[in-house]
């Protein structure tokens, strides 16, 4: 059975699972309203996911519901922001009840781990895609920007980079590795942990930051060449996770910890004597946090592999490039 667009939004997305006091007016007028502190700073930013290029067609309606606002929370974790409100552009090929019920179970639920209110949206019928405009809140002048990376910091990662390339690919492939490491890895991949609160407390500390979507070579890159600066990166530094080491040859695991993407891990920048201090707050997080290079005066970036220079044949993702 089919609905129709009114009674479609009324039934799986009005229901205002997320109470703030700054919603004003949330679903149903023609724009939503809410409040903005004084002292604070509004944080946009928009991320759009299709089915068929950055989800296979056949993944569980809500684990495209948890992934479409997590790719966007993570984007709030990179600036260092309070994610507190999102829209929803919903364009769907039919309006199947069951199919709408687990998609806004698994969007919906994610949104309540955050205290993130969904407050409109826009729904129209075509190839599924699911785009979501997330806005938050920083005290003025203290989003962690791309841009502000210095000579001699650090190069940091906040957890393991790979999971989410191979856990790609074992969703294609049935035969290979135990069913534990196997679902860790697909885990990773169809539901990436934004690192929300990792991102609040960078804030002040860490001198540039972003998130990893597009593979860790690539948005280092893109991350000095913000900061008008360049990078050392000591590949044999980068952390991989234990069961991407066991499911796959060191070779393959080191080229998707570098290029693979979508880990959504952070990737900052810190001055040597704030090393401490990060390691600390993220502990407080469970977070391990490891150093995998140096900001350097030379734009680019240059790999190492035990302390040697190595030439990388990598690219990161991109929609248009391949
Ligand atoms: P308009 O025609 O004025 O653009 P719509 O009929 O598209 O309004 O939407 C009616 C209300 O429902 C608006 O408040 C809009 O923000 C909201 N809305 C539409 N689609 C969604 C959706 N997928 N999720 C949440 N809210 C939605
Ligand atoms: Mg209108």
């Amino acid at each position: 059975m089919s609905l129709g667009e009114f009674q479609l939004i009324e039934r799986f997305f009005a229901r205002s699972l997320v109470d703030r006091d700054d919603v004003v007016l949330g679903v149903g007028d023609d724009a939503a309203l809410v409040k903005v502190p004084a002292g604070m700073e509004l944080v946009v930013a928009a991320d759009t996911i299709v089915s068929g290029v950055h989800f296979p067609h056949d993944l569980a309606p809500e684990l495209i519901g948890y992934r479409a606002l997590a790719v966007n929370l993570s984007d709030m974790a990179a600036m260092g922001a309070e994610p507190a409100w999102f829209t929803l552009s919903l364009t769907l090929p039919a309006a199947e009840e069951q199919w709408l019920e687990k998609f806004s179970g698994g969007l919906l639920e994610l949104a309540r781990a955050h205290r993130t209110a969904l407050i409109g949206g826009d729904t129209t019928s075509g190839p599924l895609s699911i785009a979501v405009q997330i806005l938050g809140l920083a005290p003025a002048g203290t989003a962690i920007r791309r841009s502000g990376a210095h000579e001699g910091d650090i190069v940091c990662l906040s957890g393991t980079v790979g999971d989410a390339a191979a856990g790609l690919r074992l969703l294609k492939e049935t035969s290979r590795s135990s069913a534990e490491d196997r679902s860790y890895l697909i885990k990773r991949f169809v539901c990436p942990t934004p690192r929300v609160e990792l991102g609040k407390l960078l804030r002040g500390k860490a001198s540039a930051a972003m998130d990893v979507s597009d593979g860790l070579y690539a948005d280092l890159g893109k991350l000095v060449a913000a900061s008008g600066v360049g990078a050392r990166l000591d590949i044999d530094a980068v952390p991989l996770s234990a069961a991407l080491s066991r499911c796959f040859d060191v070779e393959t695991a080191r080229e998707w910890a570098l290029a693979g993407g979508d880990d959504y891990e952070l990737c900052f920048t810190v001055p040597p004597q704030r090393m401490d201090e990060i390691r600390q707050v993220a502990g407080q997080l469970g977070l391990v946090i490891h150093s995998i290079g140096r900001v350097e005066a030379t734009p680019g970036v240059r790999c190492y592999d035990a302390g040697r220079p190595v030439e990388l044949q990598l690219k990161g993702y991109d929609h248009f490039g391949r």
